[in-house]
């Protein structure tokens, strides 16, 4: 089939990979006029390493990649240690993959050499897709300049405020979950020694939680650190006021201080998501990654939702005839899981934030959590995920990811 894409994000260009692997004639079309090499870190569990694997970047990425030994839990306030799991060999040997950290950036360009390495792939730049129409036999996409482009599908991967969902859906602007989010990237020599050891840590503080971890070959330090409040931009990368992403930190450890007080700059975007979609599929037109289930980034699985989609749509797609079936297919190959991700992804960041004598409850139960392999196997439904899964596995309880 020739396929058209609409967005070369994380979901466009793993879609064109694995779907170009099956035989499929791809054209992807990106907005931007080049493919923006911004962002920040991404965590990356057993699930997202074995879709990588499936995807075959897992070598292009390996140079950039670090493998985090721990998850640290700490209080933002008394610096206390309030949890720790092993992650390093134990998830390996438990998920039979493991866990990775990456720059947004390694990642997109690992995608993006590999498209390019295929024939069947055509990149095309500053191409937004403005709408489509399902024709007898195709689907007509039609571009902001008056062009169109004639395929047999049209997959939307445009993000979060997708075009072709807009028109699929009309369910408006995402949901505002009245969280900020600021990141910075910093070289590891500006942090304390203890923040450059291959360790994700996470900070807990009433209303707001940081989150740092080495990336780069553990060459920079990726900060996050997301606060309950109110801010609408619509983009990834504004740029925070000075003093903005720190304004609520007078009270934190000196521990982490010393981190936060590493980066010159901030950048924030608004913790939006949306609730699970109705469909994703018109005829043939599907939408994938966050145009279909975008997710707040408490989890750590928006791109790694991605990921799956593509390598599940992939299998499914037929080589020819109308993909309406398989659409429908993969929504529901991917429904169930997509959404608990969803629900999952927005309860962490309830639980992280918990202020008052609840919050001490919430630590021993954590700390219990974590001291056993009990986190592991709550987690299995989300980590446990293989290539050839199209059903979410639906026995275990739901988890308390990171
Ligand atoms: C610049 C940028 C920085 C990000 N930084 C972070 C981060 O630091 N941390 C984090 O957790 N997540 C970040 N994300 C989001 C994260 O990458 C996604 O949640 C996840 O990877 C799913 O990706 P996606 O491809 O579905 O969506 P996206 O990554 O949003 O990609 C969508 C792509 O579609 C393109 N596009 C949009 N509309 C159209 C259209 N009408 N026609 C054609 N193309 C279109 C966009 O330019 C973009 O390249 C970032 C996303 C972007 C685009």
């Amino acid at each position: 089939m020739h396929i058209a894409i609409a967005g070369g994000g994380i979901a466009g260009l793993a879609a064109a990979i694995a779907l170009a692997r099956r035989g499929h004639r791809i054209t992807l079309m990106e907005r931007a006029s080049e493919f923006s090499e911004t962002g920040a870190g991404i965590q990356v569990g057993p699930n997202g390493v074995r879709a990588l694997a499936a995807l075959g970047i897992s070598e292009r990425l390996e140079p950039a990649a670090v493998y985090p030994q721990r998850l640290a839990v700490h209080s933002g306030t008394s610096g206390r240690l309030i949890a720790e799991s092993v992650l390093g060999a134990r998830i390996e040997a438990r998920f039979g993959a493991p866990w990775l950290t990456v720059l947004r950036t390694d990642l997109l360009s690992a995608l993006l050499a590999e498209a390019r390495g295929l024939a069947t792939v055509t990149l095309r730049l500053g191409c937004a897709v403005a709408s489509y129409a399902n024709t007898t036999g195709g689907v007509e996409c039609r571009l902001a300049d008056g062009s169109s482009v004639a395929a047999d599908a049209l997959v939307g991967a445009d993000g979060i405020r997708s075009a072709v969902r807009a028109q699929m859906l009309g369910d408006g602007e995402p949901a505002d979950n009245h969280l900020v989010i600021y990141r910075a990237l910093v070289p590891a020599t500006s942090v304390p020694q203890w923040a450059r050891e291959h360790v994700v840590n996470l900070w807990l503080l009433p209303g707001r939680h940081v989150v740092h971890y080495p990336v780069a070959a553990g060459g920079l330090i990726n900060i996050v650190a997301m606060t309950r409040g109110k801010w609408s931009g619509t983009g990834w990368s504004a740029v925070a006021e000075p003093g903005e992403a720190l304004a609520g930190y007078a009270a934190a450890a000196t521990t982490l201080s010393d981190v936060l007080k590493a980066p010159v700059a901030w950048l924030k975007w608004a913790g939006c998501d949306r609730p699970p979609a109705p469909r994703w599929s018109d005829a043939r037109v599907c939408l994938v990654g966050d145009a279909a289930h975008p997710v707040l980034p408490c989890l750590a699985q928006g791109a790694v939702m991605a990921l799956e989609d593509a390598v599940v749509l992939s299998a499914l797609l037929p080589e020819a005839g109308d993909p309406h079936a398989a659409f429908a297919a993969f929504e529901s190959a991917r429904k169930a899981r997509t959404s608990r991700v969803q629900a999952e992804s927005r309860r962490q960041a309830g639980i992280y934030h918990l202020s008052g004598p609840v919050r001490l409850a919430r630590d021993v139960v954590m700390k219990s959590l974590l001291a056993g392999d009990q986190l592991t196997e709550r987690t299995a439904w989300l980590y446990s995920w293989q290539p050839e899964h199209t059903r979410p596995d639906e026995e275990n309880a739901p988890g308390s990811g990171t």
